[in-house]
């Protein structure tokens, strides 16, 4: 049997990181068995659903990289096969209209409450013979009343659930309507789930929907019921946390392959290995490794994973994600060197791909100012003499590559008989405007030289206004 697995968000707020390591959960198990993911938007709560959250949810998936096999299925659009399997399951008795009034179930919560019980509905109607009424009504599932539903979580183990604690759910509101649980069991039916993976706030929802199941002789899916994400100060993950819609961790400068990393590892192992590719993730992942226990949340971590993959994912790739924060940051890389050059350079010093983006301006455009610091320290009429030769000899030089540009400084230094410091950090600070930057031969190659040399002239005259001045 083909192995198909489902991500199901209800579309009222953005793709969170709780949900977005259930749909990886889900999805790597798809691929790991060779089998199907599915995405399915639960938006039968028209009040709280949105176009613009499940706009959000789309996006946030694409962006992690998470591909559906099939889908995204909306639930409002099969309220025609819901409404058909109740007319189905009224006929076969498993079903039953429910006349009681919203008041008489009211006081029997309370009543129940006051009793210190558990509040259920007493079946008053279960066993109603037919009328011809146009009273309202709900529709309940005739929950079995004895015995238990029991279930093997790949999470959290054998479950059991008495059936005295389950009552008649309704399933049709009074207005016609589908309830969640109801649709969620005739989705999971019709789209063939095998394995359904998700957070374990739905646990209490599984025994009612493994009754469904039984009644409508559906095969039952194998469930995995994944524990919650902390915040680092240990509580439940929230917007307080800073960073909880995936999109926002783009924005922040992470790639995909660092949160993925990240979000495979919060709740999943594999020995003590921290570095997955995603090839690595499919292969090696299985439900019933996922921890127990919740996990919290660690940006240092994720920090960390996102310097890894900056540094050894393929620049030309990097480039693709890099352009949106040149775009966001208004650098325009049309005129300078190629983006996949500018990250082989910077790479081994950026955290995010908002540091990067920030310390790559100065390839493509001119620096507003000298950082005060430097020029303090590197631009003194000390250095007028080295950045005139040096200027002078890249000014003669065609061959603009690394090792010439090397050969240039190391002859200007040899000449004036100093060290190469004394040439190179002047000329740093004249051309990037700060004292730090990758290597000056790679740099300058980077910058051209068209810009290089004009920024030499700039530090001069920066220096002949600080000779005035004095
Ligand atoms: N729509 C539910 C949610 O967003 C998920 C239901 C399920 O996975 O069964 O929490």
């Amino acid at each position: 049997m083909t192995v198909k697995t489902r991500f199901a968000p209800s579309p009222t707020g953005f793709l969170h990181v709780g949900g977005a390591r259930t749909a990886l959960y889900s999805w790597l198990h798809a691929k790991n068995k060779g089998g199907e993911f599915v995405l399915r938007i639960e938006d039968t709560d028209l009040e709280r659903s949105t176009q613009e959250a499940v706009d959000a949810i789309l996006e946030g998936m694409t962006w992690m990289g998470l591909a559906w096999d099939e889908g995204p299925y909306y639930q409002t659009k099969r309220f025609d096969r819901y409404k058909e399997i109740i007319a189905q399951m009224l006929a076969e008795g498993t079903a039953y209209k429910c006349y009681c009034s919203k008041e008489r179930v009211n006081e029997l919560r309370e009543a129940q409450e006051k009793a210190g019980e558990a509040a259920r509905y007493d079946g008053k109607c279960r066993d109603l013979a037919p009328r011809d009424t146009d009273e309202p009504y709900v529709i309940r599932f005739k929950n079995p009343k004895e015995g238990n539903v029991e279930f093997d979580d790949h999470v959290r183990g054998h479950i059991t659930f008495s059936n005295h604690e389950l009552d008649d759910l309704i399933i049709q509101r009074t207005d016609g309507t589908p309830t969640y649980n109801f649709c969620v069991v005739v989705d999971d039916w019709d789209m063939g789930i095998t394995d359904v993976v998700r957070g374990e706030d739905h646990i209490n929802n599984t025994p009612r929907q493994i009754n469904i199941l039984k009644a409508l002789n559906a095969p039952i899916p194998e469930y995995a019921h994944v524990a919650m994400i902390l915040g680092d100060d240990g509580a439940k993950l929230s917007k307080r946390h800073g960073a909880v819609s995936v999109m926002q961790f783009r924005d922040e400068g992470y790639l995909p392959e660092a949160l993925k990393n990240y979000l495979v590892r919060l709740g999943w192992s594999h020995g003590d290995q921290e570095i997955f590719s995603e090839q690595e993730m499919i292969e090696m992942f299985s439900l019933d490794a996922i921890n127990k226990a919740p996990s919290a949340f660690n940006t240092e971590k994720l920090v960390w994973l996102n310097q890894h993959y900056i540094k050894t994912l393929d620049p030309e790739y990097v480039a693709e994600h890099l352009v949106w924060h040149m775009n966001n940051q208004n650098i325009d890389t049309t005129n300078g060197p190629a983006l996949s050059d500018v990250i082989t350079a910077l790479a081994e010093r950026a955290k995010t791909l908002v540091d990067l983006a920030a310390s790559s301006r100065y390839f493509y455009e001119e620096y507003e100012e000298f950082d005060p610091t430097a020029a303090k320290k590197h631009l003194r009429p000390v250095a007028k003499e080295a950045l005139v030769l040096v200027q002078q000899k890249l000014t003669e030089t065609d061959d603009w590559s690394d090792e010439s540009l090397h050969q240039v400084i190391q002859d200007t230094a040899d000449q004036l008989e100093v060290g190469m410091g004394k040439v190179g950090m002047p000329l740093r600070v004249a051309i990037t405007g700060a004292s730090q930057s990758p290597s000056l031969d790679i740099t300058l190659r980077l910058i051209g030289k068209e810009r290089a040399i004009p920024r030499i002239s700039r530090a001069l005259e920066f220096i002949a206004a600080r000779e005035a001045a004095q």
